[in-house]
């Protein structure tokens, strides 16, 4: 059997700033997913918000139900018994001009840019098409901001402990996201580092301002 052949994932640079603006303001992202439609086969709940009238109106009512956690009108969207999302067919996706926001910002290379990794049965698809990006990290400049994102997603896996319920998100892609978020604090090289307390604070106020000032 061939060995799968590595995706050129860009410029890492240009990547993170396109995906901070993309989450910023809520939009699409540009991957070149070519013939891939692993994440419409791994087994994932994909959120739609109340506000997503379009996207609303062309799936089936039963396919839906309200999303555990969140306000009334926030829906998820389940899968079938082979971990395929209801709305694939024949390998294409039938509303794809008005698929839910979530699919229009779901870009995959986050797993390769933190470091972050994703596991089960249901999710070996994914995982195999994510081992396949590579960022060219060329210069000095970007090869210290991917040193910052490893570093952010590093910190948040293995100080989870230290983080208030419910400050930290529990699945891994909204763990990539949120090192992404938040990976100028870990830039620099600090004379005094701080300590796991503080770093944990300002984590968290730099995930808020983020969010704030999306
Ligand atoms: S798994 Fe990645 S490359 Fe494949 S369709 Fe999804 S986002 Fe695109
Ligand atoms: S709605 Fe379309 S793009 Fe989104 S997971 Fe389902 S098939 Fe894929």
């Amino acid at each position: 059997m061939s060995e799968p052949q590595d995706l050129a994932a860009g410029n890492f640079s240009n990547w993170l700033r396109e995906t901070h603006t993309a989450l910023k303001n809520d939009a699409e992202t540009d991957v070149p997913c070519g013939e891939c439609n692993a994440c419409c086969r791994s087994s994932y709940f994909i959120h739609i918000k109340p506000n997503e009238l379009d996207t609303l109106s062309h799936i089936p009512d039963e396919l839906l139900f309200p999303a555990p956690g969140l306000p009334d009108g926030n829906v998820l969207m389940g899968y079938d018994e082979k971990g395929y999302c209801p709305m694939l067919k024949y390998g294409t996706c039938l509303i794809y001009d008005h698929r839910p926001a979530t699919c229009r910002s779901y870009d995959c290379r986050i797993f390769p840019a933190t470091g972050i990794q994703i596991s089960g049965k249901d999710k070996v698809l994914i995982t195999q098409q994510v081992q396949r990006w590579k960022f060219n990290l060329i210069e000095a400049d970007e090869i210290k901001k991917h040193k910052a994102v490893q570093k952010a997603a590093s910190f948040l896996k293995h100080k989870s402990k230290l983080f208030p319920p419910d400050e930290l998100p529990g699945n891994p892609t909204q763990l990539a996201i949120m090192a992404i978020k938040v990976h100028d604090l870990f830039l620099e090289q600090e004379e005094a580092p701080l300590d796991d307390t503080k770093r944990v604070e300002a984590v968290i106020t730099a995930g808020k301002k983020f969010d704030t000032q999306s």
